[in-house]
């Protein structure tokens, strides 16, 4: 009987199979696809630092084609409000840059990096059930063989393999998007370090993303309320075409751009999961919930998931604990939860107008950017300057006397026929 099996070969399942394989137990990823496949996500975060040296891929990040990213620029589509929150400014060292990176490279770096651990990757392997027991659980995968092993961690990503078919994945009504997505050539960037920065680019009912995966490519993507799409009367490439042209920073950014791949789209990708654990089980990254991508948080999340959950399943397979695995689960909601706080408030004006337009005073903008760049699984000393942040937003919301006001009502807004 196996150790471990892990359903799905993303950041969460290879990050989580590496680190239980080098623990010393016998571990089994399977996956659907075959590597390298496309994956959206392709801005990371400066904490995910850490966990890429302990998996030994770093100087593989550094070497790649991966274009460094120092920080993260939001700004108004009439570009007349904006900020730069600046990784390298404000963060030690070690989390002064993270990566832009194409996730079909990254993923399969990540898989192999597994595969040198010593656990068995099996691509084109797909999961279509699991039954758990007491003493272990039964992995059937398409070809009807089934496998057993004392413990499975769903890595499945947004199919939330088991949290699909114990009902308890739902999704977040206030937060059903659609994003509409492609890769472009001759996106114009800023000079220097900046060039590497993600931007994101607020319009009255959405917001744009400009990530240059590579020096020469850049992901843009538009996410808007998902009944807009479908009472816009546009398909997926209308909608970011013309939402693009409406634009007038984006426009302007992608004058001489040329479009290089399909348009993509994603709908309905936030949803929580309740009950992430259990005597044989784990959920992890995206299986273990989604919430929206304006921060970029989702590969961190995956892997940062992983990472705490590979200790706990440690301690449940060697020593029968259940506490690691509790507490993981405490944990990994508790992050999510502070996520949620800030992307639910980024669609609100008052929000936006003190986020723009940070003030240090406090410590306020050091803690924003401390948690822009993933630092959700241990902020206790940024706990009440976050919640000031939150005090000053509610002021803005009955007297503008925070922030200069955003002029709302002539900010462009997603197109439609
Ligand atoms: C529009 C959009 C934009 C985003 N932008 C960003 C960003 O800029 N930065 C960021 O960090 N994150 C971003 N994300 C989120 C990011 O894509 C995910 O959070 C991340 O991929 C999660 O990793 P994962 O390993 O949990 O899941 P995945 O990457 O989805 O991997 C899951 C794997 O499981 C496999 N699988 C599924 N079902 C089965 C099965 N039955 N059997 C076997 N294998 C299976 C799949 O083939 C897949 O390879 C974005 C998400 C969306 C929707």
């Amino acid at each position: 009987m196996l150790d471990v099996l892990v359903i799905g070969g993303g950041p969460a399942g290879s990050t989580a199979a590496t680190l239980l394989a080098r623990k010393g137990f016998s571990v089994r990823l399977l996956e659907r696809d075959k590597f390298p496949r496309f994956q959206i996500g392709e801005s990371l975060l400066p904490y995910n630092n850490d966990l890429f040296d302990r998996l030994g891929v770093s100087d593989e990040l550094k070497r790649g084609e991966y274009f460094p990213k120092y920080g993260a620029h939001f700004v108004t589509g009439d570009g007349r409000t904006e900020f730069t929150f600046r990784f390298d400014r404000i963060l030690p060292p070690e989390h002064q840059r993270s990566f832009q990176v194409r996730r079909s490279e990254f993923d399969h770096l990540l898989l192999r990096n597994a595969a040198a651990s010593g656990v068995d990757v099996r691509e084109e392997t797909p999961v279509t059930s699991v039954r758990l027991e007491n003493e272990s659980c039964f992995v059937r995968v398409a070809s009807g063989e089934e496998i057993e092993a004392r413990f499975v961690i769903d890595g499945s990503g947004h199919a939330s393999l088991l949290g699909s078919r114990t009902g308890k994945k739902s999704d977040i009504a206030s937060l059903k998007k659609i994003a509409v997505f492609a890769h472009y050539r001759g996106v114009e960037k800023p000079k220097g370090r900046d060039a590497g920065n993600t931007t994101i680019v607020v319009i009255r009912d959405g917001w744009f993303w400009l990530i240059p995966v590579t020096g020469e490519l850049m992901s843009v993507g538009l996410v808007v309320d998902r009944d807009h799409f479908v009472n816009c009367g546009l398909s997926a490439e209308e909608l970011l075409e013309r939402s693009i042209a409406a634009t007038p920073f984006v426009a302007e950014r992608m004058k001489s751009a040329g479009r290089v791949t399909q348009v993509y789209s994603r709908k309905d990708f936030s949803y929580r999961v309740r009950d992430l654990v259990g005597k044989r089980f784990a959920l992890i990254g995206d299986a273990a919930g989604f919430l929206d991508p304006i921060f970029s948080t989702g590969v961190y999340m995956a892997m940062k998931s992983a990472d705490i959950a590979a200790d706990a399943v440690e301690a449940r397979l060697r020593k029968g604990s259940m506490r690691g695995l509790e507490r993981y689960e405490r944990d990994m909601t508790r992050a999510l939860g502070r996520y949620f706080h800030f992307i639910s408030n980024f669609y609100r004006r008052e929000f936006l107008e003190v986020f723009l337009q940070p003030s240090n005073r406090f410590g306020l903008l050091h803690a924003i950017v401390r948690i822009l760049a993933g630092n959700v699984f241990g902020a206790a000393g940024d706990r009440l300057k976050l919640a000031l942040f939150f005090v000053l937003v509610r002021i803005q919301k009955r007297r503008p006397v925070i922030a200069r006001p955003i002029r709302w009502e002539a900010l462009p807004r997603a197109a439609s026929l």
